[in-house]
């Protein structure tokens, strides 16, 4: 079922309208940001906000339902990073170029593999976007826990 629109706006506002996970905006993307559910509906997970996050279409076409991924680093399987119970900064940061995400824990490497977080065409919009003064946030715009 279709989740409300005012639901929506709330996961969209929270999220001051930057991909919880590759922190694209969604006024710079290529495609259309999605609300979706963190834990997935197959793994149990509810509409709850909660348990929502807004993702941009590429972040959550390849998390789909996943909930862990492998750490090239561990070799173990790990959590997949969950921007409602963790912080962005605990796990990610950007390379010097401001283009590249660098994994800082074993979920922020996996996070980065599973969802193709450095995907070429990211890349590439985070390089125009450094030359435009818009990119990299000045600070990170989803490091709040709001429910
Ligand atoms: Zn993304």
């Amino acid at each position: 079922m279709a989740l409300p629109d005012v639901v929506r706006k709330f996961v969209r506002d929270r999220a001051h309208g930057y991909c919880e996970y590759c922190q694209s905006r969604d006024d710079c993307g290529t495609g259309p940001f999605a609300v979706e559910h963190i834990l997935p509906y197959a793994h149990g997970g509810s509409d709850d906000p909660g348990n929502l996050g807004y993702a941009c279409s590429g972040c959550n076409g390849h998390k789909f339902t996943k909930v862990v991924a492998w750490d090239p680093v561990s070799e173990k399987h790990v959590s997949l990073y969950n921007p409602r119970l963790e912080i962005w900064n605990d796990h990610f940061k950007w390379d010097e170029t401001a283009t590249m995400l660098i994994g800082q824990t074993p979920t922020g490497r996996a996070t980065i593999v599973a969802l193709q977080m450095n995907r070429v065409a990211l890349v590439n919009l985070r390089g125009g976007m450094v030359l435009l003064g818009i990119h990299p946030p000045e600070s990170n715009p989803t490091i709040t826990n709001d429910k």
